[in-house]
């Protein structure tokens, strides 16, 4: 889609939400997102549905009151999170790999920009277009000193295209959020992006004391 940009200049709009369907994956024991019609156009002249859904279901943003007492909820959040700078690093991981510090430190050196602060970093392992949820939950991972290394670079927030950055301690989540740095989880179409950096816009529904909210993740390129 093409569009103007408020200054003249021309931008390209890329979606990096996955859809929240019936068909949406969710960690094993979570419960499917449920989209009911609720009016009819034919029968109540309007038409609506009523949704249920765990708040961490499809594209979504993870606030630190997720792992941290009497740390931000979702609403909490400052408005200027959610409008940045993001650059896309691409690995090429089998289900489990993790991913080191040293992949991830080269993989930010061949970015065009250096990202800090104002700056999300979001990761590309072709994740969304993994069909099989047997694979799908058994996703590459950052090791713990990645977490450290996005912290030292003071960015806002970490995304990307798997169901999470790693797995139970969960100690990815652990360092980052107390920083306040948030993540992303269950973007799409990030590859086509590897290596890239654009103006990111994304923006979680205001859930009042929200642990995290889905979102709309858009990557706004300019010509
Ligand atoms: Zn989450």
């Amino acid at each position: 889609m093409d569009g103007h940009e408020a200054d003249g200049t021309m931008a390209r709009i890329l979606d990096l939400t996955q859809g929240i369907g019936p068909e949406t994956k969710v960690f094993p024991g979570y419960p499917q997102p449920i989209v009911r019609p609720w009016t009819y156009l034919d029968k109540h002249g309007y038409y609506s549905n009523w949704i249920l859904l765990v708040e961490h279901t499809g594209t979504h943003m993870d606030s630190p009151a997720h792992f941290i007492e009497g740390a931000p909820t979702i609403d909490q959040l400052p408005p200027e999170k959610f409008v940045a700078k993001a650059a896309v690093v691409e690995f090429k991981k089998k289900p489990g790999e993790p991913v080191s510090r040293k992949e991830f430190e080269d993989a930010v050196r061949g970015l065009p920009e250096k990202p800090g602060k104002g700056w999300y970093i979001l990761v590309a392992f072709g994740w969304d277009k993994v069909g099989d949820l047997d694979t799908w939950v058994k996703y590459p991972y950052l090791e713990d000193d990645v977490a450290s290394y996005l912290a030292e670079l003071g960015v806002e927030g970490l995304g990307l295209d798997t169901p999470s950055p790693d797995n139970a301690p969960f100690n990815v989540h652990k360092i980052l959020l107390p920083k306040g740095i948030v993540i992303i989880e269950n973007l799409a179409n990030l590859q086509a992006l590897a290596g890239s950096t654009f103006k990111f816009i994304a923006a979680p529904i205001k859930i009042h004391g929200g642990s995290a909210a889905p979102l709309r993740a858009l990557a706004v390129i300019e010509e």
